[in-house]
């Protein structure tokens, strides 16, 4: 209760909510499209004579990048695994594909002298088959998970592999083929793969898709996009075609970034939440919590109750009275001050059950413990120790007071209208043994017992009286 009221509390106004909101879309659309930035600036300053070829170089960065580009397809297969979400398949495949088609782009870069084309057509082509598995894997975005033993399915996955091994022949034979150098071949590789990052995006904005994690799916979609913009626009070895590379790092940094977001956390993409959704949810979880609690602290006080107070009555039962007891002979002790018991029964109570019925001797009871409680102080309480038999423990008073309180309850009992139902009012008398801690007694057991004998005494001396010598 405490933790969602505060909540509330720090809940902003609606205008400024809606401000900060917009200004984050804002941010993020600016971040998406940031390499838009740099392809302007070196496409209209781009010098085609200023290049940088160096082999080794290339071949470091792609098997860099082939190595994070295993280790990645592996994170998302696990994520897929655990949740079975089609997206992280497609996802998989995506990764896959990508890797089995772009290593040869580095290991043919000794080649880039003898066929251009093996060397450079790799790239386009991994960059299209990983945006149209993207593609496909957001078309199939919340859709119900796959079957477990499915998941692991070595057939499946190894044809898949295949079919990206024949895709790197199908390049070859391309590169070695007359078509080879038609501006064309490589224009529509690339250009397919923006087609395919454009549909992406347009296809997440219609949908209304913001996941935190789809977000960081749809920026990097946009980066790989405008890498391929880049590569059209930039030649081989030149400045804008490096910067292509970086872009398509950019991107696929902060994709490997989502899938081990998601491996840390719930292994799916559709489930990691927002922070608003992770705060209503909190708030919602803290009130349960604390309304469980609330309902524990009521039974336990329930449990309480029950087990110390006699469920006729409502006066405290024995247990209690003896707890009650050696606490106040502790305090008595401590302070000096006196303590004294009435040891109270009812007379002849035997015979109004026989004459009335049980039901009434329990309404009987039921009336005296009232009457009892309405004639002594709030602090002294009145126990049920026995069937009629009664302890009325009175802190602070000495054996003439607590003679007088006696007195006092013994005349309101026997004043007292006892109505049960229509029938007459029943006569009810009641007998009381006093007795004072450390003047009857130094322990519990001879201060209980004095006041016992005293109430046995009262009884054979007639009854209706209070006995305390
Ligand atoms: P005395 O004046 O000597 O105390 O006589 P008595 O009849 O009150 O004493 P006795 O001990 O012979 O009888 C007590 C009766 O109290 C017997 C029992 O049936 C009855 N009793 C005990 N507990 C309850 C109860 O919870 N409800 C009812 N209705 N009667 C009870
Ligand atoms: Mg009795
Ligand atoms: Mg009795």
């Amino acid at each position: 209760m405490y933790m969602s009221a505060s909540f509330e509390v720090h809940e902003p106004p609606t205008a400024l909510r809606l401000v900060t909101q917009a200004y984050a879309s804002l941010l993020l659309t600016a971040f998406a499209l940031m390499p838009v930035q740099l392809i302007a600036y070196l496409y209209f300053y781009q010098a085609p004579t200023l290049k940088f070829e160096d082999h080794l170089f290339h071949e470091i960065a792609i098997a860099v990048a082939t190595l994070e580009g295993l280790f990645v397809t592996y994170v998302t297969w696990r994520c897929y695994k655990s949740s079975g979400e089609p997206l992280l398949r497609w996802l998989t495949l995506g990764f896959l594909g990508f890797v089995l088609i772009y290593a040869p782009h580095g290991a043919f870069t000794g080649m880039a002298h003898h066929n251009i084309w093996l060397f450079l057509l790799y790239g386009p082509a991994s960059r299209l088959a990983m945006s149209v598995l993207l593609f496909v894997g957001l078309l199939s975005y919340n859709l119900p998970p796959d079957d477990v033993e499915n998941r692991s399915n070595a057939r499946a996955w190894l044809t898949w592999s295949a079919l990206f091994l024949t895709v790197d022949l199908i390049v070859a034979w391309v590169a070695y083929s007359a078509y080879a150098g038609h501006p064309a071949v490589r224009l529509s590789l690339e250009g397919g793969a923006l087609f395919f990052c454009a549909l992406n995006v347009a296809v997440m904005l219609s949908r209304r898709i913001h996941s935190p994690l789809m977000v960081i799916f749809g920026v990097s979609v946009t980066w790989f996009g405008l890498s391929s913009l880049a590569f059209i626009l930039g030649q081989p070895w030149n400045h804008m075609w490096w910067l292509a590379h970086a872009i398509f790092a950019g991107g696929f940094f902060l994709l490997s970034y989502g899938v081990v977001q998601a491996f840390r956390t719930t292994r799916s993409f559709s489930t990691i939440y927002s922070q608003e959704e992770l705060m209503t949810r909190l708030a919602e979880a803290m009130a349960g919590t604390q309304s469980a609690l609330e309902e524990v602290k009521w039974s336990n006080q329930k449990l309480e109750r029950l087990s110390t107070t006699d469920p006729l009555t409502g006066a405290g039962n024995r247990r209690q009275f003896i707890e009650h007891m050696e606490t106040e002979i502790a305090r008595a002790k401590r302070s000096g001050a006196p303590l004294s018991l009435l040891s109270l029964d009812l007379d002849r109570f035997k015979a109004i059950n026989d004459s009335r019925g049980h039901r009434v001797g329990d309404e009987v009871l039921c009336g005296f413990v009232r009457k009892c409680l309405e004639a002594i102080r709030p602090y002294d309480s009145v126990s049920r120790v026995g069937g009629e038999e009664f302890m009325v423990l009175l802190p602070g008073a000495t054996l003439d007071a607590a003679c007088a309180v006696g007195e006092r309850l013994r005349s309101a009992i026997q004043s007292s209208a006892f109505d049960v139902g229509n029938r007459p009012s029943i006569d009810v008398t009641i007998s009381i043994g006093v007795s004072e801690f450390g003047r009857d007694g130094d322990t519990l057991d001879e201060f209980l017992s004095v006041a016992d004998r005293r109430l046995y005494r009262a009884k054979h001396e007639g009854r209706n009286c209070v006995i305390a010598a």
